[in-house]
Formats: C-alpha cells, structure tokens, sequence
C-alpha cells in the first residue's frame, strides 16, 4: 500500500498492528485519537498553518455537518453517555439519525436540528477529549464563510494538509468493524446495549438501565406523536 510514500505506508501499516493488538474498540478508539493528535501538532507547529488557519473554538460551522465515525468511536461516545459523562438529546438524535448515511436527507434537515448532539450553548465541543478522529482533522485555511452549510450546501473550502493523521483515520477504518454517521451509529450502539443491558457489562449497571429506560421512554413517546 502507498509504494510511493514509504513514509504515510509505514504509518499505516504500523497503526493497522497496533490498532489489532487493542483489547477493546474503546481502546482501539483512544489510541488512533492520541496517534491523531501526535502527527496533527506536527501540522500545527508550522508557523504558516499557525498564521492561516481559520479554525478557532467557538466557530463551530463545521459541527452541522454530517460527521462520521468508526463503530470504535461509536462505542466510546455510547459508553460515556452511558456512564453519565455526557448527555445526549435523545429526541435530537432520533431525529438526526433517520438520516442514516444519507447526505442528501442530512441537509433537507434544518440547522438547528443538524447541530450536533456534542455541541454546547457556547459552540464549544462537550467532548472535545474523545470527539471523533474526523473532527480532529478537519482544519482549513480558507474564509470561515465557506464552512457554513446554513444554505443546505457544503462548500469549497482549503484545508491543512493532514495527510499523516489521514494515514490514521485510514488505518482505524480498516481495523474497525463499521463505520457511518455519528448520530446513526450511536443510535445503533445504543440499542445494541439496551439488548445487552440485563448482562452484566463494565459500567456501573444501574446508571447504564437508568439510561436506557430514559432512552426507551422517549424514543416510545416520539413514536406515538
Ligand atoms: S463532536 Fe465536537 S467537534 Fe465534532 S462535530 Fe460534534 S461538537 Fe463539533
């Protein structure tokens, strides 16, 4: 893979090892993040990204648009909210994950409701520390105005050259057992738990059901309106 880059081909190629010898998809997860972030301060070092780049907290045009993530990511997103580390508008993500993987019905959803589930009152991301390893890459060094999707459109925009981070996200994608869109995949990971929840699981069980029946009572009200 990649003969002609011996460099992203090493990248790669360690990673998918590395990535296989993970005990956990948390696990799995964390390490690419923390490989992501390692190559990205390489980018961020250099003083013309540090000069050009638009991306700054607080702008969040990029959180309306349809994020993916590996079922890994997935799973550590669950597994917080599960924990009670997070909180999730269930409702929103019922609404956002009909969308499936589908682009086009993403942006027929209207903004506000494509705002994604992590983002708080001040546009800064809830779950910055674990926020999925596309998130972490997406950079860019054209106007902020091109990121916008508030017209329902993605637009051309520059990004900052994160090819080895991509290597990562590559590797991730292969090891990984699925990948989609961050609403629709936690929407599954989470029925997949609410199968599971009479077994017993690392959580703390009664936060785990005390979730899962919240979840259960409000996606059972969404379907009776
Ligand atoms: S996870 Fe965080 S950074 Fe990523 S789209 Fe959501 S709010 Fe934005």
């Amino acid at each position: 893979m990649f003969k002609d880059h011996p460099v992203l081909s090493f990248v790669y190629s360690t990673l998918v090892k590395r990535l296989k010898q993970c005990e956990s998809p948390i696990q799995r997860a964390k390490l690419a993040h923390k490989e992501i972030d390692r190559y990205n301060q390489e980018v961020l070092d250099n003083e013309v990204v540090q000069k050009y780049m638009s991306c700054k907290k607080g702008c969040a045009a990029c959180c309306h648009t349809q994020v993916s993530v590996t079922s890994d990511e997935a799973e550590l997103l669950t597994d917080l909210y599960l924990k009670g580390e997070v909180d999730i508008d269930l409702k929103k993500l019922y609404l956002q994950s009909e969308a499936r993987n589908d682009v086009s019905k993403w942006y027929n959803i209207p903004y506000d409701i494509r705002r994604c589930l992590f983002l708080d009152e001040n546009n800064a991301c809830k779950i910055y520390e674990n926020r999925p390893a596309v998130c972490r890459t997406n950079m860019v060094l054209s106007d902020p105005k091109t990121c916008s999707t508030i017209d329902g459109k993605v637009h051309e925009q520059r990004l900052v050259n994160t090819h080895k981070a991509d290597m990562i996200i590559m590797a991730s994608y292969t090891v990984t057992k699925s990948a989609g869109t961050l609403p629709y995949m936690i929407w599954k990971a989470l029925n997949k738990k609410k199968a599971k929840a009479g077994s017993p699981v690392e959580q703390p069980m009664d936060t785990v059901r005390k979730r899962v029946r919240k979840a259960k009572i409000t996606v059972s009200k969404l379907l009776s309106m």
